[in-house]
């Protein structure tokens, strides 16, 4: 049995859409294997220690929510480039994948700093982005995956010339409504608008990020390779939110 450590940033802040849900999936998902989750909060003023857990995860939030831990993740931007330079893997959604950006405009012009660790930018624009979308993503080359989900946001995000998309939108809005992508993947880190929880009906990115968490807790260079679950609910859940995002699209609002 490994311990797997998980330093959950601001929990009670950027926690909306049940994206907590997402912590669950990985504890059952880990425990299925015989491995423990062990998860920490890193709150305000809290401090990451590099090399103290494996897997940052951090939720989304309401720009309000978004402006009182902004200042406070800053103070933490240091530990944690040097947490996923040392290998930490880090799953950041909506408000907090915007805020590992280089800034986010929230839609009464606040604007936000960001800590850099993913190469975008993102401002609000005037309509809200909301609805069901699916994704290809190809984590691993030759693997091509689905990852359904639900998305809310005012902020258009831009990845920088050169950015990796997190996948390409077969169905929704994305980063922007324009570009056809949506997320940013560098490395171990993937931050993504998708909430929905986004693990429940994706089980193969929670094990992507096991493995990736597994990996770096071992100390191995390639991640670990997961004794492989029935998951027939759970493809059943991925099959609905796709079959929504296929038929409604996104909306805006
Ligand atoms: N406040 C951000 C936006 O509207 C993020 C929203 C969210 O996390 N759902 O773009």
């Amino acid at each position: 049995m490994t311990t797997i450590r998980v330093g959950h940033l601001y929990p009670d802040y950027l926690n909306i859409y049940a994206d907590r849900g997402n912590i669950a999936v990985l504890t059952r998902r880990a425990a299925w294997r015989g491995h423990e989750l062990e998860v920490t909060s890193l709150g305000l003023g809290e401090a990451v220690v590099p090399g103290a857990h494996d897997l940052y995860y951090v939720g989304g939030g309401q720009d309000r929510e978004q402006l009182l831990v902004a200042e406070d993740l800053l103070t933490k931007a240091d530990a944690l480039r040097a947490a996923v330079d040392q290998g930490a893997a880090m799953l950041a959604v909506c408000g907090g994948y915007q805020l590992l950006g280089r800034g986010y405009r929230g839609f009464h012009c606040e604007d936000m700093p960001g800590i850099g660790l993913l190469p975008l930018e993102t401002v609000a624009g005037e309509r809200r982005m909301i609805g069901d979308v699916l994704l290809e993503c190809e984590l691993e080359p030759g693997q091509r995956r689905t990852l359904a989900g639900f998305e809310n946001h005012a902020g258009r995000t831009r990845l920088d010339p050169g950015g990796e998309p997190l996948g390409r939108v077969l169905a929704g809005f994305g980063n922007d409504g324009e570009s056809g992508f949506e997320g940013c993947r560098t490395g171990r880190v993937i931050g993504t608008y998708l909430h929905g929880p986004l693990l429940p009906r994706n089980g193969w990115l929670a094990d992507w990020l096991l493995a990736q968490a597994l990996g770096h807790r071992l100390g191995t260079e390639d991640p670990p390779l997961l004794e492989p679950l029935a998951d027939e609910l759970e493809h059943r859940a991925h099959e609905v939110s796709a079959a929504r995002a296929r038929s409604r699209g996104g909306r805006y609002d």
